[in-house]
């Protein structure tokens, strides 16, 4: 009897604590780091896409989507050679080889994106996943959007309003998905781009964008805002307490991308890739598997912080988040939410009327710091009371490239945790 008891005393704990060190230990958590939003020739960027594959995969990023103005890279479209720059057909040429040209030598013949997949992908190191931006200027609004995993190239569709332009674009994005099994992934892109076009009201209603392009760490997208508009650090707050309050909708989540367009070794190194991006868990480096994490939001976002454990205990009601320590930089986290108690019916961002500018200033008790930790490791428990919790891991260390009018020191941002029923 004792002979056979023991061994299962001993494999129940043995299970029991591999559970909890499963649970603590960030080695178990798989993060695949990848630019969700950049172009190549097919639209305005300056080189080859397999270039842009390959400027990201040195990187060290695992994958890309290049999401081309208004279309995928499924035509092998012509550019003419007299229009390339030479570093452009030199870096090409190096990499991969002879560039296809059409008979007469007047074009390069671009390769579409499943000979770029055979060019660059790497099983479990390298992946290319699908992708275009779908824009258009309507109503003297600059209506953008990314949309990953789409199966046909979509054409902007032209709204009755700027407003109704975007709510026209989850229509034929959801459209093309209907009867289909594939994830998909739907962004508003650069709300602030070029002169403070996209309200965060409007975001707020727009509940089919899942996720927004926060940082949109290109020239011009004023991701850190001005004297009379918030930081779109802010709005994500206002936003998040709109859906949930006054729609009953989760939040939105949050994304930072490069939008890159150049690439060469000419241009200002302060525009080639890797100034933000995203991280997104998952125990498999696949379109399907990415996709599906990104639309639970299982992915953080950041311009420098490498984040080894996100861990969020429904049971526990605690939020955990490790980063990895950067030699010589004081790191700190913190906990940014809402408590349900400090929103009333009458706090104004509620009242929102579409069509109107927002109000240029949330209450301080919208997305507030709850706890402040000094280091690169900390757990928040949640009273109850928080509409959602956040975690920022902020450093003084200076991002390696450097755009204006964006966070200047290398931090992360995880999701709202906490408000799943
Ligand atoms: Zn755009
Ligand atoms: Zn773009």
């Amino acid at each position: 009897m004792k002979i056979v008891r023991i061994p299962v005393v001993s494999l129940l704990l043995l299970l029991l604590i591999s559970s909890f060190s499963h649970a603590a230990d960030p080695a178990t958590q798989k993060w695949w780091r990848g630019n969700i939003h950049g172009h190549s020739f097919h639209s305005d960027g300056n080189h080859f896409p397999e270039m842009v594959a390959k400027n990201y995969k040195d990187l060290g990023y695992q994958f890309i989507s290049i999401t081309d103005h208004n279309c995928l890279q499924d035509k092998p479209r012509h550019r003419p050679v007299n229009k390339v720059p030479a570093s452009a057909v030199t870096t090409c040429k190096e990499a991969f080889g002879d560039i296809p040209t059409t008979e007469d030598g007047k074009n390069y013949i671009l390769r579409t994106l499943p000979e770029i997949k055979k060019l660059v992908e790497e099983p479990g190191k390298f992946l290319l996943v699908s992708g275009q931006e779908i824009n258009k200027k309507q109503y003297d609004k600059q209506i953008h959007a990314n949309f990953l995993g789409g199966i046909a190239p979509l054409e902007p569709p032209k709204g009755d309003s700027a407003y109704n332009a975007f709510e026209k674009i989850i229509e034929v994005t959801q459209k093309q998905m209907e009867g289909s099994e594939k994830p998909s992934f739907l962004m508003l892109n650069h709300p602030y781009w070029p002169k403070y076009d996209i309200p965060a009201e409007w975001i707020a209603s727009l509940l089919g964008f899942k996720h927004f392009e926060m940082l949109n760490i290109s020239r011009g997208c004023k991701s850190t805002g001005d004297a009379t508009h918030p930081s779109l650090e802010r709005c994500w707050d206002a936003i998040n307490v709109i859906r949930m309050v006054k729609h009953k909708a989760p939040p939105i989540f949050a994304t930072a991308t490069d939008d890159c367009h150049r690439y060469l070794p000419e241009d200002d190194k302060n525009r080639l890739p890797g100034r933000g991006w995203i991280c997104v868990k998952s125990d498999t480096l696949s379109q399907d598997a990415l996709l599906t994490a990104m639309d639970r939001g299982d992915y953080y976002t950041s311009n420098g912080v490498e984040l080894t454990c996100v861990a969020y205990s429904p049971k526990e009601k605690t939020l955990r988040v490790v980063a990895k320590p950067m030699e010589g930089a004081k790191m700190w986290i913190e906990f940014v939410g809402t408590l349900k108690k400090d929103i009333k019916e009458d706090e104004p961002l509620l009242k929102w009327n579409l069509g109107d500018r927002p109000a240029t200033k949330f209450s301080e008790k919208i997305g507030q710091v709850l706890k402040k930790v000094d280091g690169n490791e900390a757990t928040y428990k949640l009273t109850g009371d928080e509409l959602y919790v956040r975690a920022v891991v902020r450093s003084d260390q200076p991002t390696r490239l450097k755009v204006p009018d964006t966070p200047p020191n290398k931090t992360a941002w995880t999701q709202p945790f906490g408000w799943r029923k």
